[in-house]
């Protein structure tokens, strides 16, 4: 069977790019697969997208915000009710295993939701005046059209924390979706169009970085960025945003750690290491790449973990017994293999996996062994370095303050936790871990959306999505004043009758 052709949604239509060039999608368990066949944009069909979205802003801003909230809600519930269908889409074209690219579906739900919410909050101030008869408020007002950029570890829930925001904000939208991942984006949207959302608010164009999302980032009526994706990338995105003053959000890298203290009870920080840097098959932002273990239960929860993740099943994630599925493409899988490589180099002590799968189940596809080192010094590339993949590395540590050095002394600080039973290392590793997130006995990964994402250093650039961030993001401060006195009344001169 021929693989299906999508289209950009540009102005509500749904049409090929102006070079009639396409790209195919293909499935990382079994690359013979073709997910469908996607356009290969460049800057015209983002120059047709962002004149659409420019049109529109002038009517959506105009719509009642609770009605805005409205769409967004249907879009919710739209999502829930094909939650399964885009699920395995979304297993389909990047490989996390199903249980996870549902709860991808569901995160994006949960935002639609708490979105919808923020359609009858969006809450300014009013204060007192210092001058009599006159009224002093500051209301939040829409930026206009807001380019995104998105990556393919999290294809709807990313897309979803900037998408939903932007519009209960009044903002319209252009979204350039990674290259791997373009169908669960357009399902994304597929959801709100068919939840109402009229034409040219959000606008779809797929295709490649350099091509599509450069464009994207310069083109002159595109007034904010979001961007997520590595720090490579984001820093060219965060030039090229500045030249022309545009807010830009950067969310990117992270080295998270997990401590466990001698005190911690091992079997759940055990599970939660798991978790935490296999998930994803290790591919998340907040993955748990270092655990930094106290002397005192290091080497047995160093044999605890090997003989727990040599047992993880790795396969096809669309096979419900999966623990771990592929990496999303070969460049993932060859970072990985590298990593390993420089790991072992620097002295590092492999004690499972480090190498590509073979065999019939895997040949066809990006699979890599989970894999452990141990005696990991915090100086490595391995322990400093985000790889993006099944490699988590083990370090030990000598106490408390020891273990809060190692975790901050990264390039990143995005995630964090710790676990312990003693509440006063609970609360002083909650003050001191300068990362954005920091999880107590419970692993790096796993954000709820009503609450700020981000980090602090070379993860992002001191914005935030989810929770009340995002509000601040997709809207700006107007501060109004009325003065009913009917006299002019001079701030700062006038010191009253
Ligand atoms: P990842 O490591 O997750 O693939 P990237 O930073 O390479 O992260 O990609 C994240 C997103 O940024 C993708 O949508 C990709 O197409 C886009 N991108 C890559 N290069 C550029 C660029 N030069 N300008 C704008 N966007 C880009």
């Amino acid at each position: 069977m021929s693989a299906k052709t999508y289209k950009n949604l540009i102005d509500g239509a749904w049409i090929e790019s102006r070079s009639g060039q396409s790209y195919e999608n293909l499935n990382p368990a079994d690359t013979r697969d073709v997910v469908g066949i996607f356009q290969r944009s460049d800057q015209r069909d983002i120059a047709d997208a962002v004149a659409a979205a420019a049109r529109a802003f002038d009517r959506w801003r105009l719509v009642p915000a609770p009605r805005r909230a409205e769409i967004i809600y249907r879009a919710g519930e739209l999502l829930l009710e094909r939650k399964e269908e885009y699920a395995r889409q979304m297993t389909q074209e990047m490989g996390k295993v199903l249980n996870e690219a549902r709860g991808d579906v569901q995160e994006s739900v949960d935002t639609a939701y708490y979105m919808a919410g923020e359609g009858r909050r969006q809450f300014g101030v009013t204060v007192p005046s210092e001058l009599p008869n006159k009224f002093a408020m500051a209301v939040r007002m829409p930026i206009g059209v807001c380019g995104m950029i998105s990556p393919w570890n999290f294809p709807m829930a990313i897309p979803s924390w900037k998408l939903f925001p932007a519009l209960v904000c009044g903002n319209t939208c252009v979204i350039k979706p990674a290259e791997d991942t373009p169908l669960s984006t357009i399902n994304l949207v597929k959801a709100l169009m068919d939840a109402g959302l009229p034409k040219g608010v959000v606008n779809v164009v797929t295709g490649f970085g350099p091509e599509a999302g450069a464009p994207l980032v310069e083109q002159t009526n595109v007034r904010a960025v979001s961007f997520t994706g590595s720090s490579e990338v984001g820093r060219i995105v965060g030039e090229v945003a500045a030249r022309s003053f545009k807010p830009c959000s950067l969310e990117m890298g992270g080295k998270n750690a997990i401590i466990i203290l001698d005190d911690a009870n091992l079997d759940l920080a055990l599970e939660g290491v798991l978790w935490g840097a296999f998930g994803t098959t290790g591919q998340r932002c907040t993955a748990a790449s270092r655990v930094i273990v106290q002397r005192g239960v290091y080497r047995q929860f160093a044999d605890k973990l090997i003989y727990r993740a040599q047992k993880l099943k790795v396969g096809n994630g669309i096979d419900e017994t999966v623990d771990m599925g592929p990496q999303v493409n070969q460049a993932q899988v060859e970072t990985a293999q590298k990593y390993v490589d420089i790991g072992k180099n620097e002295g590092a002590k492999l004690e499972l996996g480090g190498h590509r799968l073979k065999g019939p189940a895997y040949d066809n596809g990006w699979f890599f062994e989970p894999t452990v080192f141990t005696d990991v010094d915090p100086q490595m590339r391995i322990a400093q370095e985000e790889i993006f993949g099944p490699v988590t590395a083990l370090i030990p540590c000598n106490d408390f303050d020891h273990a809060i050095e190692i975790a901050n002394g990264v390039a990143y600080g995005l995630s964090s936790s710790v676990y312990t039973r003693d509440v006063n290392k609970a609360f002083k590793a909650m003050r001191d871990i300068y990362a954005g997130i920091t999880y107590i006995n419970a692993p790096t990964i796993g954000a709820e959306v009503h609450l700020p994402f981000g980090g602090t250093k070379a993860t992002g650039n001191g914005h935030r999505e989810g929770g009340l961030g995002a509000i601040d993001f997709y809207s700006q401060w107007k501060s109004i004043y009325v003065d009913f006195s009917d006299r002019l009344q001079r701030a700062q001169i006038d010191m009253g009758e």
